[in-house]
């Protein structure tokens, strides 16, 4: 390249362009900030996509600044913005400013937090920050974690412990000697139906099956029933099969409802099962000012996965897995003479995760509870929550909606258009959300199709809900006139 060209790397001598190129970016975001006056837009796939294929990759623009007018036309004019307060859809939540400029510091630095060499003070950062998360749960002396991308990663490494743990259990104990893929056909894992869908999925990725997820019965507010879980353990054993896990959903994606902590920890300990809590959603109460209590029996979790990209208003990916006996990542760790051998002496982040190079995340969290602290993090998840039990109210007192389900513990609220079949919930949802009015998700509740409002905005009012509940009406009225 020749030397007068632009320059394309960052270093000392592009320093003051980059500068000016994050200036001017963040002045593009800022203008575009302030002229969305909606969630979405409402584009379709089929008018979004020949924009997208049409240019050509092959043949760049003149520049950044032309790069960036293309993008607003691809992208940023048709993103969904999670901040708008009538986004009511799924569990995405406004991001804190903290954190959005901790992204511009670990991209440019682009530590790796995967040994010592490659991210010295970021390891301790994270390290910092998993001891603290692993305070707030309650975990002891010898927890330790790592961050993840996301709930998914994170229970399915919560749950590949949990079968090794099993697997060398069963290996010790066998008459005969046996090999560990031998052990695999007979684990079982227990859940309940309310429980995310990446449980059976680690199930099948872990070699295990989807099979071997067994459905524990829930009581008519979406909680595991710990009665159950006692039998179904006990039917697993009766049958020689062996019980390798039990996942407690703190926060069941759909109900916002948490499985009883505490007597599911008795039902574990009494079985000597692993206990899994998978608090993705429900992480936030770990600094609720209020709610904390919620939470009660978290602490004696054998491994929790949080979601910070959830509950505590972090830019994705921002998720981490805890164990409450560090000796457990064991199962994860590999020597590799280039990059982490045994008798290496620094610590290493690594040895505990499925990733290898790997973001340091954990600078948007850090940067969040130094600049904000903890419990302004806590009181907006605390907002949210209230909000939800006061649109459960109102959808109580309206004619016009049927509550779906009990008042949700978080902060999901589910309810129906008042006479109306599951395809006029269905296409009312997409009505209000073409139209640009508001964004709601849908699910299915009992067999029957539910709207559903996921609130994680401490800024959204009900007088910000109320007018998106008033086009769903309409929207519903006028689809019942055309049939
Ligand atoms: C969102 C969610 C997950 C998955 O987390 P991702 O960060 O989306 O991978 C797992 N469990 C529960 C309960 C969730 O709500």
């Amino acid at each position: 390249m020749p030397k007068s060209a632009a320059p394309t790397l960052l270093n000392r001598d592009s320093a003051s362009q980059y500068r000016r190129l994050v200036s001017q970016v963040s002045g593009h975001v800022a203008e575009r900030l302030a002229s969305v006056d909606r969630p979405w837009t409402g584009i379709t796939p089929a008018e979004l996509r020949p924009v997208v294929d049409a240019v050509d990759l092959d043949r760049p623009l003149p520049d950044f600044e032309a790069a960036l007018d293309e993008l607003g036309e691809l992208y940023l004019r048709d993103a969904v913005w999670f901040h708008h307060p009538r986004y009511l859809a799924h569990l995405n939540c406004p991001v804190v400013l903290p954190a959005v400029a901790a992204e511009t510091i670990l991209a440019s630095v682009n530590t790796s937090v995967d040994t010592w060499d490659q991210s010295a003070g970021g390891t301790f950062i994270e390290q910092r920050l998993i001891d603290w998360t692993a305070g707030r749960v309650g975990l002891g002396p010898d927890a330790d974690g790592v961050f993840t991308s996301g709930g998914t990663q994170s229970n399915l490494q919560a749950l590949l412990l949990a079968r090794d743990e099993a697997v060398e259990n069963v290996v010790k104990n066998s008459a005969e000697p046996l090999r560990s893929v031998e052990a695999l056909p007979r684990l079982r894992l227990f859940a309940s139906a309310h429980s995310h869908f990446s449980v059976v999925k680690a199930a099948r990725l872990l070699g295990l099956g989807e099979d071997a997820v067994i459905t524990v019965a829930a009581d008519d507010r979406y909680r595991m029933n710990p009665a159950a879980l006692d039998g179904a353990i006990e039917n697993c054993r009766a049958d020689g099969l062996v019980p390798a896990g039990v996942v407690a959903t703190a926060g069941t994606t759909d109900f916002g409802s948490i499985d009883p902590l505490e007597p599911i920890a008795e039902v574990c300990e009494a079985h000597r099962v692993w206990m899994h809590v998978d608090a993705a959603y429900g992480c936030g109460l770990l600094v609720s000012p209020t709610r904390r209590g919620l939470l009660a029996g978290i602490e004696r979790a054998d491994s929790v996965t949080v979601d910070y990209h959830k509950s505590f208003f972090q830019p994705v990916s921002s998720s981490a897995v805890l164990v409450r006996d560090r000796s457990s990542l064991r199962h994860v760790t590999h020597h590799a003479d280039y990059l982490n051998p045994a008798e290496g002496m620094f610590p290493n982040q690594v040895d505990k995760s499925l990733q290898t190079t790997r973001r340091l995340d954990a600078l948007k969290l850090w940067m969040t509870l130094r600049a904000l602290g903890p419990d302004a993090v806590g009181g907006m998840f605390d907002a949210a929550c209230d909000l939800a039990g006061q649109v459960w109210e109102h959808l109580e007192a309206d004619p016009r909606f049927e509550t779906a389900a009990p008042a949700s513990e978080l902060s999901t609220v589910l309810f129906r258009l008042a006479g109306g079949d599951d395809e006029v919930q269905r296409l009312a949802r997409e009505a209000v959300a073409a139209a640009g009015e508001g964004m709601v998700a849908a699910t299915r509740v009992e067999g029957r199709t539910a709207l559903k409002l996921t609130l994680l905005n401490p800024e959204t009012r009900l007088s910000d809900i109320g007018p998106v509940l008033d086009a769903l009406d309409r929207h519903a009225t006028r689809i019942k006139e055309d049939r």
